[in-house]
Formats: C-alpha cells, sequence, structure tokens
C-alpha cells in the first residue's frame, strides 16, 4: 500500500519549495488511496522549535493539506517527532555493531582534521582511513576502558557503485570508491541526520519518498543504512528545485517565499496550490487551472518535471485572480467587502454599495488586498474636474472642451447631481438628454463623458461607475483625494 511522508524540520516557516513538497505527496498518496504520513524532523535541538512546527502545521492546513498520521492525528507508526524516536535509533544502532556493519572509531577530531589534510595533500578523496575500521577487538577494549569518546561508523564498501530508480530522473548512480566510511552515531550518543530518516522511513513502512533534489547526496548514505539494516528499499522520487527567474536558487531576496507571507498578502490557498502543482507539473494539457481535488485526479509522478522550476509571482497573482474570481459571488463580495471595511474605505462590509462594486470592479483584482486600491482608483476621480488627466489627452483632441463646458453646466447646475440621486436609472436618462442636446451618441458621446467623469479612456462599465463615484463622501464611505 502507498504510504508517503511530508517530514519538515521545524527551523523556520513553510517556504514554498517544502509546501509544493507537501503538495506533490499529498497528491499522490490521495490519488493512490493511500496514506499521508506528516513527520516533524527536529533532531536538531537548537534550532528546532515548537513554534516553528505550529506555523508548519497551519499552513499545511491552511492549504487543506491534511495528513492521515503524525502531530494532533496520531497513527500506528508514531511517535512522529524524530525527538521522540531516539530509542528506536538506539536500538537499529546497536544492531549494526552487532553485525559489524558500523564499527567504534575512537579518532579525536584533531587526527580527523590531520587524515583531511593528508588526503588533500595526496589529491585523494577525504574518506576515513583511520585504524577503527580493522582494529582488533582487544584495541576496542582498551579504549573502551580508558573512557575515550567514539562515534559509531558505517562500514561502506570500498569499491563498487550504488543506484537507484528514481521515479522522476531515471536512474541514478554513484560510485562507493570516494564516499568514505561516514558517522551514524556522534559520540554523545546523537544518531546523525541520515540515520534517524531511514529508520524512520523504514519502521514507518513507507513506500515512496517525494522529497526535493537537494536530499540526493543524503539518498545514497541512506540506501546504504536501508541494505545493512536489511529494509526494503522504497521508491525515490527526487523533485527539481524552485529557481527564481533569473535561474539562481530561490531565496529571501527574490521577495516572499513563504507560504505563512502569501497568506498575509491575501491570497487564497485554492490558488497557492494550484500554482504550486504547476511548479514541475503539468497533465500534459494547456489547462492550467485545477482545484485541488482536481489536481488529485489528474496527478501523477511520472509527469512531474526533472528541470528546475521558475517561481513567478506573476503568475502566481494571475492564478490567484482565477480562483478569487471562481469564488461563488457571495464569498468574494463577503472577501472584498471586508477588506474594504478593514482598510477603512466603507464603514459596513456589506450592502448594495459592496455589492455593486464587487461586480463592477471584479476583473481588476487578482489579491484580495488589490481591490483597495481598485476601489480608491475609482472614487478618487472628482465627478466636475474636467480635462485634468493626462490620460485624457488624446481624446481633448476631440474637441472635448465643447462638452466639457456643457458637463460642468449641468453639473453646477445640479442637473448631474440629481439624476445620479436616482442611481443608474437616472443617470441613464440623463444621458439620453444630453445626447441630444449635444448632439453626439455612441462612442462620441461616451467616450468623452468617461474621460471627464473618471479621468480614464477606459474602465469599468459606465453607469455603475458613476454611481457609486458620486457616493463617494456619502456616509460610511471615504471621499478620497484625486492622486
Ligand atoms: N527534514 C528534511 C527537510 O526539511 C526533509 C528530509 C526528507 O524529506 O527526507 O528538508
Amino acid at each position: 500500500s502507498v504510504r508517503v511522508r511530508f517530514a519538515p524540520s521545524p527551523t523556520g516557516n513553510l517556504h514554498v519549495g517544502g509546501a509544493r513538497t507537501a503538495l506533490f505527496n499529498y497528491l499522490f498518496a490521495r490519488s493512490k488511496g493511500g496514506k499521508f504520513v506528516l513527520r516533524i524532523e527536529d533532531t536538531d535541538l537548537e534550532r528546532s522549535t515548537r513554534e516553528s512546527e505550529a506555523a508548519v502545521l497551519q499552513d499545511l492546513q491552511w492549504l487543506g493539506l491534511d495528513w492521515d498520521e503524525g502531530p494532533g492525528v496520531g497513527g500506528d507508526f508514531g511517535p512522529y517527532r524524530q525527538s521522540e524516536r531516539n530509542a528506536l535509533y538506539k536500538q537499529y544502532a546497536e544492531k549494526l555493531l552487532e553485525s559489524g556493519q558500523v564499527y567504534r572509531c575512537f579518532c579525536s577530531s584533531e587526527e580527523l582534521v590531520k587524515m583531511k589534510e593528508i588526503a588533500k595533500l595526496k589529491q585523494l578523496p577525504p574518506v576515513y582511513t583511520g585504524k577503527w575500521a580493522t582494529a582488533s577487538d582487544a584495541e576496542v577494549e582498551q579504549e573502551l576502558e580508558k573512557g575515550t569518546p567514539f562515534t559509531y561508523r558505517f562500514r561502506v564498501p570500498k569499491e563498487g557503485s550504488l543506484k537507484i530508480n528514481d521515479l522522476i530522473r531515471g536512474e541514478v548512480s554513484w560510485n562507493l570508491d570516494t564516499l568514505g566510511d561516514f558517522v551514524v552515531m556522534r559520540s554523545n550518543g546523537q544518531p546523525v541526520y541520515n540515520f534517524c530518516v531511514t529508520v524512520d522511513d523504514a519502521t514507518m513502512a513507507i513506500s515512496h519518498v517525494i522529497r526535493a533534489e537537494e536530499h540526493l547526496p543524503n539518498t545514497l548514505r541512506q540506501a546504504l543504512i536501508y541494505k545493512a539494516l536489511e529494509f526494503p528499499m522504497p521508491q525515490f522520487a527526487h523533485v527539481s528545485l524552485i529557481l527564481a527567474p533569473d535561474r539562481s536558487k530561490l531565496s529571501k531576496r527574490h521577495g516572499a517565499t513563504s507560504v505563512g507571507q502569501y497568506r498575509e498578502m491575501g491570497f487564497l490557498p485554492q490558488g497557492m496550490v494550484n500554482y504550486l502543482a504547476l511548479l514541475g507539473w503539468g497533465d500534459g494539457t494547456e489547462n492550467e487551472f485545477f482545484t485541488l481535488e482536481q489536481l488529485v485526479e489528474k496527478f501523477s509522478i511520472e509527469r512531474v518535471n526533472k528541470s528546475g522550476a521558475i517561481f513567478d509571482s506573476t503568475k502566481l497573482r494571475w492564478m490567484n485572480g482565477l480562483h478569487l474570481k471562481a469564488l461563488p459571488s457571495e464569498k468574494l463580495t463577503k472577501l472584498v467587502g471586508e477588506q474594504w471595511k478593514s482598510a477603512g474605505i466603507l464603514t459596513e462590509s456589506e450592502g448594495s454599495f459592496v455589492d455593486e462594486a464587487v461586480e463592477l470592479l471584479k476583473d481588476g483584482i487578482d489579491v484580495v488586498t488589490d481591490s483597495d486600491n481598485v476601489l480608491l482608483n475609482l472614487l478618487s476621480y472628482p465627478l466636475h474636474a474636467t480635462l485634468a488627466s493626462p490620460e485624457a489627452k488624446p481624446a481633448v483632441e476631440d474637441k472635448l472642451h465643447e462638452v466639457a463646458a456643457s458637463l460642468v453646466a449641468a453639473y453646477d447646475s445640479g442637473e448631474i447631481p440629481k439624476a445620479l440621486a436616482e442611481g443608474q436609472s437616472g443617470w441613464q436618462k440623463w444621458v439620453k438628454a444630453f445626447g441630444k442636446s449635444t448632439k453626439r451618441k455612441g462612442k462620441s458621446l461616451f467616450m468623452p463623458l468617461r474621460v471627464l467623469l473618471t479621468g480614464k479612456l477606459h474602465g469599468p462599465e459606465m453607469a455603475t461607475s458613476i454611481v457609486l463615484i458620486s457616493k463617494a463622501g456619502s456616509p460610511g464611505i471615504v471621499a478620497p483625494q484625486a492622486g
């Protein structure tokens, strides 16, 4: 049966790379009817914190990636934090010592440094060449009696190669002669990371290890440990890196890289999940819009690309916009209305003004926090301003000043405010009459009106726009300064 795991180290926030790894594991499990396990890799006690763990769990929940086993859920293969599994690691380390696949190494750090320097001078690989790989029982006993600290070193075959069949990258192989005997347990009794991961994956019956490409060097060591412990080897799938648009490694200097930052900026989990899925995966068609359910239906690990994926925050915004506009209209209206209220543009988050404004403006909103500027932009144009905007220039050539004069007159006489007070139908009636009196219709009527009243050549539907603009400054709606 399929069992996969996401294994974050709780040393910081969940970044987009980790979130994508979690998503691919989730999609693989759900599409195969398998289990999605969450394991907390907190062996680095100095850098791991419970706050960070809680934040990672919150981000996963927000994305909708619920786990079947792990913290907060339990399961038959727990505990699910590495810090609570030490006894298990010790037990397997002892097993390897008994079978001779690890040995005690009493070399001091000074000796090890010296070995490295000599290897460097001789241009040899920096492999362990100390005597403890071949020491006699008597020599070991002697050191034990003296109380010399020791590590457990893994006996790596001195020649040959090891290969795996990666589900994304195909065959990956390593020569063993340059690896050297590596430490699996430190002198303080702490097992090393690769040892913990292997014991965990095996004892948690993980069938597929889907993780970032940067773990490939770990896979070599882990595969050797699997063999030594006679654990069945899982299938591996190493997902390519996420790169910045300049193809360098994605980092903080490229902008927001953590899931929490995007949540705080008002992104939707649906948009985030969809975009993350497209970082290295596609269903083979032009279609890019997927809900989480659709992703579960379409996902296949074979379609995951082995080359690096570019993180494009502009595309993420666009993708978020698709999901925002796909929300049921009451939801969208509520979300945007609350945004406007919390931004102080409106005092109420619902009502006919909100309904009309959202309907009018939604096309220009990709992320809910954009909606502040989109509304302010609309409201900020003084209805009676004339020919002020540079955008108006081309239309002004068209003898716009004639219309402008009549418009200002109509505004100042109170004719326009009166029409607007009757809402859209009042406005439409007035426009008709105005067209007649200025002998204009169609584009030659509406274009100058739009320019003169909104300061722009293009924009959302006129009648609603004008009615909404006319409400700027009335109770509950701020009157922004033209800017
Ligand atoms: N704890 C590792 C990390 O956060 C993941 C290790 C793994 O997936 O094997 O990068």
